[in-house]
């Protein structure tokens, strides 16, 4: 199935209409860049992180997790160069004040504006002309910090600044010392982290792509310097296996390798992970940078505190970081692109979420042929309170005819629906007695499985 802008379109409706997002703070007219998780969407979201937090942390013995706060002392931004240097180039409309990031309306217009000085961006902007979408002149481009500020209690003056964290990387480093001290890891390992980022993006936009609020999946894997190389190549085969297991295909992901002129100052290597999205085509899921040892070594100098890793021998060293980092809402948006299918079924044109069993919010669907049959309710119910207690993500419907369950189950992405009907009763044929209907989500075939073995199938 070709997938377009128009499918976009349609995933961000069904998103809304099935409860998987809404709009933040949607009944006083919304707030730009923000986007609340509805049930489905809660449990999508839970899903992705579980299957990383597994599959980066539980599964191996060099990973360690964290949490830290949100809200961080001040002078952690600024030792990590954020104060000084999280911009992002922005214009405005001069007649409307709308604002605009720089780079993205030169991207717009085929200019790749990444690494370039705002006096450059100010120049293409001027050979071709750019306007506003509105068709009026923009202004000269200015640096825009992008962290959001708050201030602590009552404290006034500069010491009650506070920012709450663009990344959740800086978390990681200024903790460094303590899951040294607390778990003596050996060299290499890393430390892994979910959660809230905060970024005052100056035009938020593309549903979950670019938003205000998001969450991240970080690791920063600590390395002695001369083994980088050898550790960027297995993390980044691990970073491809991850997205394997997220059903993404390997046509739809692109390894970008940034150029040297565009790197940050602080990384000699970065590779962003990017997915083809409908209608927008190749942009980044995810990001891997190799940070040489610029954050400890900043966070060393700005404290005074030590963050020297000590080998058993008893040397000293500043240990290089490598670092994957992921949004769990590209991942979401990427998962649901790749996800939405549309296909002929009973002579009906039919959407459904095609999603890997692991990530689906709903594993399996139980239904009664009929709701106003108590027989029928009661075995339903005790086959769905079998499933319940083993794999606790499972669907009572009982709502509408059964081709209406269907088409709300496959639309969610339930891999399995099951039927109770009176052949599961015993009342038409004897040998069907205690079997149920099993309908695949992708075929929409129906096999009679025994309720005895219907876990073993489901697994
Ligand atoms: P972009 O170039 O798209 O703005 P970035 O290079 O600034 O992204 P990083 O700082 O590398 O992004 O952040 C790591 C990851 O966090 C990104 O790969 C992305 O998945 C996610 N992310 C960053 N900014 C946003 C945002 N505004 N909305 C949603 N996810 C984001």
């Amino acid at each position: 199935m070709e997938k377009s802008a128009d499918t976009m379109e349609k995933i961000v409706s069904l998103c809304k209409r099935r409860g998987f997002v809404f709009q933040g703070s949607e009944i006083y007219g919304g707030l730009k860049g923000t986007w609340d998780l509805g049930p489905l969407g809660v449990s999508l979201n839970n899903n992705i992180k579980r299957e990383w937090w597994k599959m980066f942390v539980d599964n191996r013995e060099d990973m360690y997790g964290l949490d830290a706060a949100i809200l961080m002392n001040a002078k952690v931004w600024e030792a990590s160069g954020h104060v000084a240097g999280f911009f992002d180039p922005l214009v405005e409309d001069v007649k409307t004040g709308e604002r605009f990031r720089a780079d993205h309306l030169l991207k717009d217009a085929g200019v790749d504006a990444d690494g370039m000085s705002l006096e450059e961006i100010d120049a293409e902007i001027s050979k071709n002309n750019l306007k506003s979408p509105k068709g009026n002149d923009l202004s000269p481009s200015r640096q825009f910090n992008m962290m959001f500020e708050s201030r602590i209690g009552a404290t006034a003056g500069p010491e009650g600044k506070v920012y709450l964290r663009p990344e959740t990387a800086q978390g990681i480093f200024v903790n460094f010392k303590n899951v040294v001290d607390t778990m003596s890891p050996k060299i290499p390992f890393g430390i892994a982290q979910i959660g809230k980022a905060f970024r005052n993006e100056i035009a938020p936009r593309e549903f979950l792509f670019r938003v205000r609020e998001f969450e991240q999946m970080e690791i920063e894997y600590f390395v002695k310097e001369s083994d980088w190389e050898a550790e960027y190549e297995k993390l980044r085969l691990d970073i491809v296996k991850w997205h394997e297991h997220l059903g993404l295909a390997a046509e739809n992901i692109r390894e970008y390798e940034v150029p040297e002129n565009d790197l940050a100052h602080y990384s000699k290597r970065t590779i962003d992970f990017e997915y083809n999205y409908p209608g927008k085509g190749f942009d980044e899921l995810a990001g891997f940078a190799y940070r040489t040892d610029h954050d400890l070594k900043n966070h060393m100098d700005a404290s005074g505190q030590s963050m020297e890793y000590i080998e058993p021998d008893g040397s000293r060293f500043l240990p290089h970081v490598l670092e994957p980092s992921f949004g769990v809402g590209r991942a979401i948006t990427a998962v649901l692109c790749e996800a939405y299918t549309e296909d002929e079924m009973n002579g009906e044109v039919r959407s459904f979420l095609k999603l890997p069993a692991h990530l689906a919010p709903y594993r399996v669907a139980v239904s009664p042929l009929l709701k106003n049959k108590p027989e029928l309710v009661d075995k339903a119910r005790t086959v769905f309170g079998l499933l319940k207690a083993e794999f606790g993500n499972v669907a009572y419907d009982e709502n509408g005819n059964i081709g209406k369950r269907y088409r709300r189950q496959d639309e969610i992405g339930t891999p399995y629906c099951i039927v109770i009907d009176f052949e599961t009763l015993g009342q038409e044929k004897p040998e069907l007695a205690d079997t149920v209907t099993v309908r695949n989500r992708d075929t929409g075939e129906q096999e009679r499985v025994a309720i005895a073995d219907l876990l073993a199938y489901l697994k």
